[in-house]
């Protein structure tokens, strides 16, 4: 035991004085507490207040080993676990503890990956890589529901493929098993489905599409990246992994409802041979030869050392009364029924009379609760609400509006809340605010697009614009020039443009917005 009573860490084999025990000076205090001020302006990490972007157990003894854990391996290559076994131990661990949960068998084998984006990038990069073996050169096609994660369209950009978007079924948002199936053909490289979507939170039918994209022999990736270590430990939920036939790979984020810091994700393969094809190798270069199993070389092994530690610590049963801890099972329990909580207290289909004017969108067959306005003019604007609620301390995503099928009406505008353990406690205090916020919103009125605008917008060819023209734009649009971004309070009226001009016009403001935000300030 040190003077402050932590047990020793026990050194690496050559690792001398671990950064723990190192006193520090007056200037590396100076340092550290300049880097803590930096996040005066952050949205909170903790707390459960910030329903995106981070996710928190509510267990301050999960962080303190999380953040413990990535110490100890900070140092450490995770590009050769040859010489750092370590790394092999712990991507191991990790993978047989992901697969036990997944339906996975003595075949299973995965990969750990930075994140849910890397994760989907490899499974489409490793289809494509199928596709041209059994086929031939070219640029085949992946099959993706219109509510797939973005990363499928950014796969498809980097590895030179078409993303086939296949309308959902309009009433559920869930994936449609006989459109997805009709769009399979012999430039499918890939067929996908989300268990679940991230922007609505239900699950796809994933039985039928596997078996439709089986019958090709097209790999059929699950992205699980969200619901993955929710859904194994719900009673109710339905089966979405290995234990249905055609699943070919799930990937499953730890650095979400695995509650660890950012930096980690599962993608687990069916067999070795499928997996070997995101690897790249290469013998005949310079330097020493290299495996590569991810798109990165050199890695950190901070944040699965976290994600292992915290695997250990929680386990998925609950170990007992008098532990103190709960398990994944039920830490995922409790944040689905916190969930349907929100929903049900939404809609007022617990009793409660529900907010006026809003109701959710899709089931809440996960954690995650998306909602939206009545649309009448009387009604609060969905994206007002949020601008309140973030005034009340309560952070939501807007997320925008979606076609479903073709002649179909478009889901409109909606907000969206990832709930975890932290938020699980604090649904009646979420359901107070958004009561408040409804009522301001109301008051408020509505916001509508500038029609001036909305109108310009269609004739403008974005490739053709220059940085002033679209600096000028920026200023039309309420975003003035200050820092960071000059972004408004309130951002309602900016989601409405937005949503309401073509997409690659939005594009192009919204990558001049984060420009800005990543240019250093004049001195
Ligand atoms: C979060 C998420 C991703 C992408 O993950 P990142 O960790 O943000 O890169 C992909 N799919 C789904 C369903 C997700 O929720």
């Amino acid at each position: 035991m040190d003077p402050d009573g932590r047990e020793q860490e026990p050194a690496g084999r050559q690792d001398r004085g671990s950064a723990a025990e190192t006193p520090l000076g007056t200037r590396a205090h100076r340092v550290l507490a300049e880097l803590a001020d930096l996040r005066r302006d952050d949205l909170p990490t903790r707390g459960g207040t910030t329903t995106a972007y981070v996710f928190d157990s509510g267990l301050g003894e999960v962080d303190a080993v999380a953040l413990r854990a990535y110490e100890l391996l900070a140092h450490v290559n995770g590009l050769d676990p040859t010489q750092f076994p370590s790394v092999a131990r712990i991507e191991n661990d990790l993978v047989a503890i992901v697969a036990g949960q997944l339906g996975g068998d003595d075949a299973t084998v995965g990969t750990v990956t930075s994140g849910g984006t890397e994760s989907c990038l490899l499974a489409v990069l490793g289809a494509r890589e199928l596709w041209r073996r059994r086929r031939s050169t070219g640029n085949p096609r992946i099959v993706v529901p219109a509510t797939a994660h973005a990363a499928f369209f950014k796969a498809a950009h980097l590895f030179g493929l078409k993303v086939q978007t296949v309308p959902v079924d309009p009433d559920t948002l869930r994936a449609d098993p006989e459109q997805m199936a009709a769009a399979i053909g012999p430039r499918t490289a890939l067929v996908v489905v989300s268990a679940p979507s991230y922007a609505y939170g239900v699950v796809d039918p994933v039985e039928p599409i596997a078996a439709a994209a089986a019958r090709w022999e097209v790999p059929c990736h699950v992205d699980a990246c969200i619901g993955g270590w929710i859904l194994p430990f719900l009673d109710d939920a339905p089966p979405f992994a290995f234990d249905i036939p055609g699943v070919t790979s799930v990937a499953v984020d730890l650095h979400k409802y695995g509650y660890v810091p950012k930096g980690v994700s599962v993608l687990l393969h069916r067999s070795a041979e499928l997996r070997r094809l995101h690897w790249f190798t290469l013998a005949g270069w310079a330097g020493y030869p290299l495996v590569n199993p991810t798109l990165q070389s050199s890695r950190p092994v901070g944040p699965m050392a976290s994600a292992w530690a915290v695997q250990k610590l929680l386990g998925i049963e609950d170990r007992g009364p008098g532990d103190g801890l709960p398990g994944f099972r039920s830490l995922a329990v409790s944040a689905h029924g916190a969930a349907r909580r929100l929903a049900a207290g939404i809609d007022g289909t617990d009793g409660s009379p529900g907010i006026d004017g809003l109701h959710t969108v899709g089931a809440v067959d996960s954690t995650l609760v998306a909602f939206t306005d009545d649309g009448g003019p009387d009604d609060p604007d969905v994206r007002v609400v949020v601008d309140e609620l973030a005034q009340r301390g309560w952070y939501l995503q807007v997320q925008p509006s979606m076609g479903t099928a073709p002649r179909a009406r478009r889901v409109p505008m909606t907000a969206h809340a990832s709930i975890t353990g932290a938020a699980a406690g604090r649904i009646d205090e979420l359901l107070a605010a958004l009561r408040e916020a409804a009522d301001a919103a109301r008051v408020h009125g509505r916001v509508e697009p500038d029609a001036r605008l909305v109108e310009m917008a269609r004739t403008i060819e974005p490739a053709e614009l220059s940085e002033e023209q679209v600096e000028g734009l920026l200023r039309l649009a309420g975003v003035g020039d200050g820092v960071p971004a000059g972004l408004p309070t309130r951002m309602a009226p900016v989601h409405a443009l937005v949503d309401a001009i073509p997409a690659p016009l939005a594009e192009r403001l919204l990558t001049a917005v984060l420009s800005r935000q990543l240019t250093p300030p004049p001195p």
